[in-house]
């Protein structure tokens, strides 16, 4: 993506003006857009990506983000797709405006979640939906991170974007597939190696680091003095997250249950969707730190 130009300025398809840059991530620079020729202004979000040689490996990949995507995009926590344009040298993705920028924002510049228990229910349930609602099309999103999860500017609406490394089958052998703060133990795979895994696991324990990052406006596995050891100390310590931060019991008890090594134990999203609502605090100011 350093080779990718600043498209700002540019004109997609004879309607669609580029204006400024709302991020980017591994592959694509996405930038605010509007629609010049409709007679409302509309913006749009458009992503735009390098070309790949036809019938690549890379070309290949870039169709299956487009079609699963378009296939999800119907859910009202999915950001929707609209359509890609190619010229000779890029792809531009035309995706609607998510106004609030990305989760990863929200948490750690905004920090508008923090101490806002009906506001975390709020947007986590939503973001499980939305991950639901892909598997129960056969979609396993594979990257589920804040970055890829955009949000409302007052984080009351979440939209899951990014299906870079989605695929459409139940089980893996894509060892270390995401980003490394994300991944299940399985997916690490090492000394947790089980062969093939499940995608629909693995997307359970992003949920997991992501409704931990929402509480306390950290990732769990950052405490110790590296990822490795914290991520280790809790996997032989399933109390240690609430030795180092102070979460209540009731999440503690929840995070168990996500945070298993055996994906099979993993508790499943429409319990998830439920029990996160009888949490009552997150926080237990009295009996910790
Ligand atoms: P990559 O595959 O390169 O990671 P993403 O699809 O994750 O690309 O987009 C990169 C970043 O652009 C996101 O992390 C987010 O900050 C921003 N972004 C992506 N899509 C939108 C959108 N529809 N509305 C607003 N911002 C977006
Ligand atoms: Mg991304």
């Amino acid at each position: 993506s350093d080779l990718m130009p600043n498209f700002s300025g540019f004109t997609v398809n004879g309607r669609l003006r580029l204006l400024d840059s709302l991020g980017s991530g591994a592959y694509g620079k996405v930038y605010r857009a509007i629609d010049c020729v409709s007679f409302r202004p509309k913006f749009y979000a458009v992503k735009c990506l390098q070309r790949p040689e036809p019938g690549s490996r890379t070309d290949l990949l870039q169709q299956r983000e487009f079609s699963l995507h378009k296939l999800v995009s119907g859910h009202p926590n999915i950001v929707t797709f609209h359509r890609f344009f190619r010229d000779t040298r890029f792809v531009y993705v035309v995706l609607d405006l998510v106004t609030g920028g990305d989760l990863f924002a929200a948490i750690t510049e905004r920090h508008i979640f923090l101490d806002n228990v009906p506001l975390i229910k709020t947007a986590f349930v939503q973001l499980i939906d939305a991950v639901q609602y892909c598997h129960d099309l056969g979609v396993f999103h594979r990257d589920i991170k804040p970055e890829n999860v955009l949000c409302s500017a007052d984080g009351t609406e979440i939209r899951l974007a990014d299906f870079g490394l989605s695929i459409q089958s139940p089980v893996c052998q894509d060892f270390g597939c995401g980003s490394s703060y994300y991944m299940s133990p399985e997916c690490i795979g090492r000394e947790f190696n089980i062969g093939k895994y499940s995608t629909r696991h693995n997307d359970i324990w992003a949920l997991g680091v992501i409704l931990t990052n929402m509480i306390t406006g950290r990732n769990p596995w950052r405490y110790a003095t590296t990822e490795d050891d914290c991520f280790s100390a809790y996997l032989h310590d399933h109390n240690f997250l609430r030795k180092v931060l102070p979460i209540s019991e009731g999440v503690n008890a929840l995070l168990k249950r996500i945070f298993t090594i055996n994906p099979l134990c993993r508790i499943p999203l429409s319990r998830l969707r439920r029990e996160i609502f009888e949490v009552e605090t997150f926080f237990d100011h009295i009996s910790s730190c």
